[in-house]
């Protein structure tokens, strides 16, 4: 044993080595040799254990290039998303369209108007370049622009609330996921929660007789990820908006709504139930609105806040406000997504609407051209009807009609692992003994890179 352990190279013989040398092009060289190093500290170990056989020079340098790749690659990689969930939370919900990239690109890497007038020469405001745009698509007075609906549900019970009451259907005292709950963001903001009615029914009454002089809203929260069926109600929105109007003393307290993923399109003509617009609340009456960036409306991360002037300036000028401001590259991507809508163009040249309304039979004809390159291949496919889903917090237990590349795989399991380790990745869906994989939420480019991961995994069974 002692014999291997003094065979083990050096760290300079590693690192002479032409390959290694190579290498220290691309990565600095205290880097290569802290590599270096544990190669053959794991070497070493492994000797002492009297496990492993000698390790051959060449494979040593293998092992250091492996692990000097794997430091290079990116930890944050596009995947190519074959689930069939168009807004995937664990995917990075919606993919931008192309212009919202492009202004994206520009606004990082040149200097912007972010916070510069240019017709007075004098300081303007980074929150001023969106509010036209955001009034005219949903009929508000006023608009703000934070860095997620989360952060624009807590900064509106925050500026607004604070101190005081805010009433609740217990129905809608809900948790929307990943740790974000509403009497928690409630409790977050120093406002006090009123919880009214029963967990299946709410009636207007139940609102109109918690109003107290203590209290700043009521709230409307969209179960966005969840239905109830059977005996329930709930006050409509209209019904709130007269509840709040019909208060004469201490004053009207405010109508909040949380849509979630709040849309601008009516999913209705998609095949979709109604998932409530921006435009509806707006119209009903409610004081402020707030919504995501990167559900439904298809753009990048951040939360709208529209509703009264006199409300969305009390917000904007609150302390937490810069805490939870937006970046100039989202408020560029935000802009061009916006004007999408505004050239009647969303369905167009916003991905998500585009995989929201593309037809069954455009998506059989994708799966049928797949089939056909791995049939060809050998592989066991088939083209299968099945469901696609739209998740990310908005219309729950909503499916649209699909088709689905099914690979049969005796260890499904093991063929999905090998598909996420493929570069780039790949995400299907497991069921049974097959693999599926849906046209809806694979991107137009990314059919080659997706039949040869998928061929590649095959093969390696
Ligand atoms: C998704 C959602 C949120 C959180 O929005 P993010 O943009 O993820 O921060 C809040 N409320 C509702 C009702 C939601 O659906």
């Amino acid at each position: 044993m002692q014999q291997s352990l003094r065979s083990l190279p050096s760290v300079d013989r590693v690192l002479a080595d032409p390959r290694v040398r190579e290498a220290l092009a691309s990565y600095r060289r205290d880097i290569v040799v802290d590599v270096v190093r544990r190669r053959l500290e794991t070497a070493r170990r492994d000797l002492a254990a009297g496990g492993s056989p000698l390790v051959a020079f060449p494979e040593l340098v293998d092992g250091v290039l492996a692990d000097l790749t794997l430091l290079g690659r990116p930890s944050l990689r596009p995947v190519i998303n074959a689930s069939g969930v168009v807004l995937h939370t664990n995917l990075g919900r919606a993919p931008l369209s192309r212009e919202a990239a492009a202004a994206a690109q520009e606004a990082a890497l040149r200097y912007s108007n972010l916070e510069f007038d240019l017709d007075s020469g004098e300081r303007g405001s980074r929150l001023s370049h969106l509010e036209s745009l955001v009034c005219r698509l949903t009929g508000a007075e006023a608009a703000l622009v934070v860095n997620n609906n989360a952060s624009a549900v807590l900064l509106g019970l925050t500026a607004l609330a604070q101190g005081r009451e805010v009433i609740v259907s217990r129905s809608q005292a809900v948790e929307i996921g990943g740790g974000f709950r509403i009497p928690d963001v409630l409790r977050q903001s120093g406002a006090r929660l009123v919880e009214v009615g029963a967990t299946n029914r709410t009636h207007p009454r139940d609102f109109a007789d918690a109003i107290g002089s203590e209290t700043a809203a009521l709230m409307r929260v969209h179960a966005s990820n969840f239905q109830q069926i059977g005996f329930v109600t709930k006050p409509t929105l209209a019904e709130l908006v007269q509840i709040a109007q019909e208060v004469i003393w201490p004053g009207a307290p405010l109508v909040i709504d949380d849509l979630g993923s709040g849309t601008l399109l009516d999913t209705v003509p998609f095949g979709l139930s109604p998932e409530p617009t921006v435009q509806q609340s707006i119209a009903a009456g409610v004081d402020i609105v707030t919504f995501s960036g990167d559900k439904l409306l298809g753009g990048p991360q951040a939360g709208l806040i529209v509703g009264r002037a006199e409300q969305i300036d009390e917000i904007r000028r609150h302390p937490l406000t810069r805490a939870l401001r937006v970046d100039k590259l989202t408020l560029a991507a935000l802009e061009a997504t916006l004007q999408a809508y505004r050239r009647g163009k969303a369905v167009e040249e916003i991905p998500v609407w585009q995989m929201i309304a593309v037809t069954p039979e455009s998506l059989r004809e994708r799966a049928e051209g797949w089939r056909a390159r791995l049939a060809a291949a050998g592989l066991p496919v088939a083209v299968v009807p099945g469901q696609s889903t739209i998740g990310g917090g908005s219309l729950p237990g909503e499916t649209l009609p699909t088709f689905l590349l099914a690979l049969v795989a005796p260890h499904p399991d093991e063929l999905a692992a090998r598909l996420r380790r493929s570069n780039p990745p790949v995400v299907g869906r497991i069921q049974q003994e097959r693999l599926l994989f849906d046209p809806r939420t694979v991107l137009l480019d990314e059919d080659e890179a997706l039949l040869s991961a998928i061929s590649a995994g095959s093969t390696q069974a």
